[in-house]
């Protein structure tokens, strides 16, 4: 299967490194004909951004930090000059204060709560309304969500509630911008091992837990993100808006974990 996004382009927002969930989306955009535009937030980041993509190909790299809004407004004035129009998009941001990850969430801080909500929630709605309006012939975007947001995970905490908000705003504007054929959804994703998920307290724990209780009894990899986001995101899924898919090795369906596995 090669060619499924031949003629397609689209910006990717989200890489820090080789590890990154937005990374393993771009690759498998690109091997399928994607061209793609990248964002990065910093010079820091810039220095391993630019060889990623460079490796593809792709030489619109674009400085983005979604606390400016004047950053974010530049990165859209530029896809608009080079390329018109956009056929998908990618936002794979997520910030919190590592010092309120662990421990308890009544313990949130007002201004930590509020960064974490605007970084994590709100970018998405102020991107996604960026992107729309350079979709005139219909387009998809897909954000990264993680099961947190509904049910109770130790350290995850003001996350799950930012990540709880995005899976709202998903619904909310796949009904604002459906009617111009454009498609909003979200992956909630299994622990992967990166940089955002090393900020948790017990991330290892996490990861070994969720490995040893899922029906596949095994984690999910950036390549296999990169697999679901490709069906969302490209013509595959045309009747798909709103929805929140999960790619967990199916750890969501589990209440109780299986005799055998807890025995494990
Ligand atoms: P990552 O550290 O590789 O990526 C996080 C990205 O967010 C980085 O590129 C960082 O530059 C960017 N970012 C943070 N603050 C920003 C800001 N102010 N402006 C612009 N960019 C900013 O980690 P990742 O795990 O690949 O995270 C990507 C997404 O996937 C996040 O939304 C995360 O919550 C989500 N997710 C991760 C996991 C996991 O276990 N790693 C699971 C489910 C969902």
């Amino acid at each position: 299967m090669t060619g499924l996004m031949q003629g397609k382009r689209g910006l990717i927002m989200g890489v820090a490194n080789n590890h990154s969930i937005a990374w393993g989306i771009a690759a498998s955009l690109a091997k399928q004909g994607a061209e793609l535009a990248f964002t990065y937030q910093g010079e820091a980041l810039q220095k391993r951004v630019e060889p990623l993509a460079n490796s593809i190909g792709s030489s619109l790299l674009l400085p983005c930090d979604v606390e400016d809004i004047a950053s974010v407004d530049a990165v859209f004035e530029e896809l608009a000059a080079t390329w018109g129009t956009i056929d998908f998009l990618v936002h794979a941001i997520a910030y919190s204060d590592k010092n309120e990850l662990k421990g308890r969430y009544a313990d949130t801080s007002r201004d930590n709560f509020t960064r974490t909500m605007v970084i994590s929630c709100f970018s998405f709605t102020e991107i996604a309304k960026r992107a729309a309006a350079l979709m005139p012939h219909g387009g998809s975007i897909v954000t990264l969500t993680y099961g947190g947001s509904t049910r109770v995970m130790p350290n995850y905490n003001v996350m799950g509630v930012a990540k709880a908000a995005l899976e709202a705003s998903v619904r909310y504007l796949a009904s604002d911008f459906g009617p111009q054929g454009v498609r909003v959804n979200a992956i909630s994703a299994g622990p992967v091992r990166t940089l955002a998920g090393a900020g948790i307290a017990d991330a290892r724990l996490m990861f070994n837990y969720q490995r040893s209780h899922a029906p596949l009894r095994r984690t999910v990899s950036i390549e296999e993100v990169g697999g679901s986001a490709l069906y969302l995101l490209s013509d595959l899924s045309t009747g798909v808006t709103g929805d929140i898919h999960f790619v967990d090795s199916g750890y969501n369906i589990i209440s109780m974990p299986h005799p055998e596995a807890l025995k494990a």
